[in-house]
């Protein structure tokens, strides 16, 4: 009887390491949409923790101490890169004193190992004139789904190296991803080809309107990160009229008196179309382009 009850108090303890063992890695990610691709790549098999919340803006995110916490213990950091994060993302990484996921180590993954090409690169020399610009090009690429598509590759791949026994998995969720995706694009593009040409609030949906040809004929603010003057919008609504126009977009925290009193002088549709929307893995991710297609919020 004795030797019954130590196997089996032996085969609830290696049961119990065995769940631990397949929730051992921790991601972190930077924002809500990154978040639920590494959710959808990882499964069952690892903890997914998001910095930032949806309808938060991303170049803003207030760097609290329960933050740093999370990242404390990371194996991973997913972040958008490109200097969207700079004025919030390396003090909570200094804060968490954790080096695998400083930039350059193994669990660092930002756009560098993401895209193929960045775009939006400023040309020239970069001076305080320009705005609050983005001097390593347009940091919004998960704007594109098929950025998205690899990312989840490259976390996939990443994911492998931390723990391989998992390799597979983690390949074969990302592949089902890809598919999701490029079935749903050409209906995705014929719904949006239909709101173009626009206007946007910020320059965040480069990505987008390159990936599906879309116009986009002038911004709401003259230069990134600067509110607009009166005169600014005076020319944008005369230019919204003469282009034929269809929509006005931007983000639920760009979304104010300014932008809704230019779309009543303009006779035009302002589109909330959010960088993130609640959703758990990919449904979440592909639930925005699902939203963004039907014409936003
Ligand atoms: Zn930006």
């Amino acid at each position: 009887m004795k030797r019954l009850q130590t196997l089996l108090w032996l085969v609830l303890l290696l049961g119990g390491q065995g769940i631990a063992h397949a929730k051992e890695l921790h991601i972190v990610a930077s924002l809500p949409a990154l978040g639920q691709i590494a959710r959808g790549v990882a499964g069952e098999f690892a903890e997914v923790k998001v910095l930032a919340h949806v309808g938060q803006d991303p170049h803003f995110v207030p760097p609290k101490p329960t933050l740093a916490r999370h990242l404390a213990r990371a194996d991973l950091l997913v972040a958008a890169g490109l200097g969207l994060e700079i004025g919030w993302l390396p003090p909570l990484i200094e804060a968490s004193r954790n080096d695998v996921i400083r930039p350059g180590g193994r669990g660092y993954l930002d756009a560098r190992s993401v895209l193929t090409r960045v775009l939006g690169k400023p040309q020239g020399k970069i001076t305080r004139a320009l705005g609050d610009i983005h001097p390593d090009g347009n940091p919004h690429w998960w704007m594109d789904p098929l950025n998205g598509v690899r990312l989840a590759n490259a976390i996939a791949e990443r994911l492998s190296q931390l723990n391989p026994p998992h390799a597979n998995d983690y390949r074969q969720h990302a592949a089902n991803f890809a598919k999701q995706v490029h079935a749903r694009l050409p209906a995705w593009r014929a719904s949006l080809q239909a709101m173009s040409p626009l206007v946007s609030y910020h320059d965040s949906y480069l990505y987008l309107t390159r990936r599906f040809s879309l116009q986009v004929t002038g911004f709401v603010e003259p230069k990134p990160g600067i509110e607009p003057s009166t005169s600014h919008l005076d020319a944008l609504v005369g230019t919204i009229g003469q282009t034929g126009v269809k929509g006005v977009w931007l983000e639920p925290y760009h979304d104010g008196p300014i932008t809704r009193k230019l779309c009543s002088l303009a006779h035009t549709p302002c589109r909330i179309m959010p960088d993130a929307v609640k959703g758990e893995g990919f449904a979440g991710y592909i639930g925005m382009f699902e939203l963004i297609a039907a014409g936003g919020q």
